[in-house]
């Protein structure tokens, strides 16, 4: 039998939980936002402005990056600029730039594919892609599956899931997206509030390596997802009994 594992795992890992009104915006470091639509007769343009205030929503992003990923004082501040490029494109939306500056590319497209629900999906979007701009990476190693799985998961904390995102997807635990952010609440709740948090803010200085969870949870990658695997399972008979 396996110990519990509250006697593997270190208090110190688990900061308190933040506090339930999160700091004034203007205690946060917010970046100038800057707008380019290069298309405003695109039907996705008009969804966009229809539905959201666009320094309102960039900001909501960028509160929701600091609260599931930061406290106060581990809040990056050397993100000077985000901008935000709406354009006629393939895929949803990417993300590139340097330390101080990021472009935000947002696919018209994907956004007038998602009409009927167009408010919540431009917001959960833009968290997404805004984790991007703010997450550390290990020095550039850490697994795509898992920059994207971390991006999923604090969209998933901002209550903007899709409609069509299911626990337990993905074939290994790097698969990306919401299969790895669902993975990772899953660690979050076995593990303890914080997790996510503190596996981001270790690849701050650090080189991303598989012995990072080990680290925040006594346990492998490989075992954590076997595990995960067995937890899904059992969650999908329960539901079929
Ligand atoms: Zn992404």
């Amino acid at each position: 039998m396996q110990q519990p594992t509250s006697t593997l795992v270190p208090t110190y890992y688990f900061p308190p939980a933040p506090p339930k009104v999160p700091p004034r915006v203007d205690e946060w470091p917010m970046p100038t936002f800057r707008l380019r639509v290069e298309d405003l007769t695109h039907p996705g343009a008009q969804l966009f402005f229809e539905h959201v205030n666009p320094v309102q929503a960039l900001r909501e992003a960028v509160l929701a990056v600091f609260k599931w990923l930061y406290t106060t004082e581990t809040v990056p501040r050397h993100v000077e600029t985000v901008v935000l490029v709406l354009r006629s494109m393939p895929g949803a939306a990417h993300t590139s730039g340097a330390d101080i500056y990021k472009e935000i590319h947002f696919s018209l497209e994907h956004i007038a594919n998602n009409a009927s629900r167009a408010k919540d999906e431009i917001n959960g979007v833009l968290v997404h892609e805004m984790v991007h701009c703010y997450q550390y990476n290990g020095m550039g190693r850490c697994p795509g599956g898992l920059v994207e799985g971390v991006a999923d998961w604090v969209r998933l904390h901002a209550g903007l899931k899709p409609p069509h995102w299911r626990e337990g997807g993905g074939d290994k635990w790097d698969a990306g997206y919401e299969a790895t952010a669902y993975m990772l609440e899953w660690m979050e709740g076995k593990y303890g509030f914080g997790f996510v948090r503190n596996l981001n803010l270790t690849m701050r200085d650090r080189e991303y390596e598989d012995a990072m969870f080990k680290e925040h949870t006594g346990r492998k990658i490989s075992s954590l997802w076997k595990d995960y695997r067995a937890y899904v399972d059992e969650s999908r008979k329960a539901g079929k009994a």
